[in-house]
């Protein structure tokens, strides 16, 4: 797909952020090129639009800035997993390991139905403890996890072992 060349090309990589030997991918300048994020939000809508999925779960930040233009287009609503102590409703909440601690997700208990089909995404998938505990908030509400979807999928730490079982879809790899 040469789509996914234009994508790979307008995200920007910058060494040493937001610490030393870290080389950050920022989608900031895929956002600013509308040919390239429009054919990010088209593929996913392709792949998405036939299979019956009523929820676009997207987690805090990057993935609110992906899932919401998905959702319009394939007819289904946006459920943002945010970081603790946002969410003025009853949540339900769920840790997950960082490279140094632990982070925790939240979502509203009433942002989904049992059964609801579902996707989840971010910008990019690294260990997948992020997707992982995204996961197991819709799980826990009985929704069913379709497919998790990163625009970005780094693959040397090979996300998808802990992903519980479920597929995970990507777009490119940085270069
Ligand atoms: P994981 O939980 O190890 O899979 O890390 C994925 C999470 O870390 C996602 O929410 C990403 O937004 C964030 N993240 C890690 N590295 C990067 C990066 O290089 N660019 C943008 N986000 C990153």
């Amino acid at each position: 797909d040469p789509r996914l060349e234009a994508i790979s090309a307008a995200i920007r990589v910058v060494p040493n952020f937001p610490k030393n030997g870290i080389m950050f991918q920022d989608i900031t300048t895929l956002l600013l090129d509308h040919k390239a994020f429009k054919h990010t939000v088209d593929i996913f809508v392709d792949r998405y639009k036939d299979m019956q999925i009523s929820v676009v779960a997207g987690v805090e930040a990057r993935g609110f800035m992906f899932g919401p233009s998905i959702a319009l287009a394939i007819g289904a609503k946006f459920v943002p997993l945010r970081k603790p102590g946002k969410l003025p409703g009853k949540v339900i909440s769920e840790s997950y390991e960082l490279e140094y601690g632990h982070d925790r997700l939240e979502m509203h208990v009433d942002a989904v139905e049992p059964r609801e089909r579902v996707i989840i995404i971010d910008d990019l998938v690294a260990t997948g403890g992020t997707l992982s505990a995204a996961i197991s908030l819709m799980e826990s509400q009985g929704a069913v996890v379709v497919e998790c979807a990163c625009v970005i999928g780094l693959p040397e730490v090979k996300g998808q072992h802990k992903l519980k079982g479920k597929p995970l879809y990507v777009l490119v790899e940085p270069s």
